[in-house]
């Protein structure tokens, strides 16, 4: 009897979860769509596939002016460059993105559990998000340049 109620608990557990994922699952892949069809292969491989571009790469680590940082898919507005901070680590990186830019998953690739996040526009993948910036906010946006085009304030 105890055996069964345990099945019983493990399954209805089993259940929750699907309930609770795959609606987010559904909505994920609904929301990603390629808009722009200049598109490199590497920006498709990085902003469809999870893939990462090689550190130090980006011309946009250098980018010190003022302006705002677009998804280089949809053209949505993601950060402002007053968020902007040098990491060292060769990644463009921002201590905040502008409210509702970016929609989280959580990333179990290579054996961590990371903090992904999507343009909550096209849903094309960015970079993640760690919990050593410097800002008040504690936050580090880890972007990938590639997926960003910058727009100086004129
Ligand atoms: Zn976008």
């Amino acid at each position: 009897m105890k055996n069964f109620r345990r099945k019983f608990l493990k399954l209805l557990g089993l259940s929750y979860l699907s309930v609770v994922l795959l609606p987010y699952n559904l909505l994920y892949s609904a929301t990603k769509k390629i808009i722009n069809p200049k598109l490199t292969e590497e920006q498709k491989k990085i902003m469809f596939n999870e893939s990462t571009e090689r550190p130090f790469s980006s011309p946009l680590n250098n980018e010190k002016r003022k302006g705002f940082f677009h998804c280089v898919n949809c053209g949505a507005k993601l950060f402002a460059s007053n968020a902007k901070f040098d990491s060292g680590t060769g990644w463009p990186s921002f201590t905040e993105s502008l409210p509702g830019a970016f929609k989280t998953k959580i990333d179990y690739s290579f054996g961590m559990r990371r903090i992904e996040y999507h343009c909550a526009n096209c849903g094309a993948h960015h970079g993640h998000i760690f919990d050593d910036g410097p800002g008040s906010t504690g936050k580090r946006f880890c972007n990938n340049g590639l997926c960003l085009i910058f727009k100086p304030e004129s």
